[in-house]
């Protein structure tokens, strides 16, 4: 694959599935890769990366920020409260937000640091009881709570849907209940289910083997 595939399977899912063309965003997921296979996509010109830790994150990006002005950035794994300080510094979007603990730290932070950062809000579609993400019953709550009381910039809905199913229910779910609570954003589709996700309304997909090649070591989660 590698990066012009990914971006010209992303055009034709969107035309397919009768979506104006260029409309989804990318969101390289750069975790665990080494070093020349990120400089390669950075020199193609893509600039949207998704990183799941933060110390990995701080590592890689923190230097070619200056660099790279235009770069955005993406957590898209779980956060702990201890981490927040340096994931709102370096962030641009977190799309992981999954509990009123953690809410509150980020719209502290982000205060503390005059900073805005985009946020999602991740939901655990399947109910899995491993798997990062608020309840499916609980998701309308959590973001009241963001929006309204805390101010946070809440542009979404995240999910991973459980790895041993059809992901199609999942993404609909999620779409349904965007849509039921006003938000623009879906972050759905990873690179084995992404044209399925950009068929079922994804804004942006999050993409790193079929960009990158094969993760030597696993990062999942
Ligand atoms: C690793 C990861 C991805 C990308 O997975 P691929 O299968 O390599 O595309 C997407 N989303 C999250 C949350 C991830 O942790």
């Amino acid at each position: 694959m590698g990066l012009e595939d990914v971006l010209s399977a992303m055009r034709s899912a969107e035309g397919k599935a009768g979506r104006e063309g260029n409309t989804v965003g990318l969101v390289a997921v750069s975790k665990v890769q080494p070093e020349e296979r990120v400089e390669a996509v950075l020199a193609e010109g893509h600039r949207v990366f998704g990183e799941n830790r933060v110390q990995e994150a701080q590592d890689r990006w923190t230097k070619r920020r200056e660099q790279y002005p235009e770069l955005k950035l993406h957590l898209i794994g779980p956060l702990q409260t201890n981490k927040v300080r340096p994931a709102v510094a370096l962030f641009d979007v977190i799309e992981t937000v999954d509990r009123e603990k953690l809410a509150r730290k980020i719209a502290a932070e982000a205060a503390a640091q005059n900073k805005t950062v985009e946020v999602f809000i991740q939901v655990n579609t399947g109910d899995e009881a491993q798997k990062a993400g608020v309840a499916v019953e609980e998701s309308a709550e959590l973001i009241e709570l963001c929006r309204n009381e805390l101010k946070l910039n809440v542009v979404g809905l995240m999910a991973i849907p459980p790895i041993d199913e059809d992901p199609a229910p999942h993404f609909a779910l999620l779409a349904k209940m965007a849509k039921e609570a006003g938000l623009p954003k879906l972050s759905m589709g990873m690179s084995g289910d992404y044209e399925i996700a950009i068929a079922m309304g994804a804004t942006q997909v999050r993409i790193g083997s079929a960009v990158f090649g094969a993760r030597k070591q696993s990062a999942a989660g």
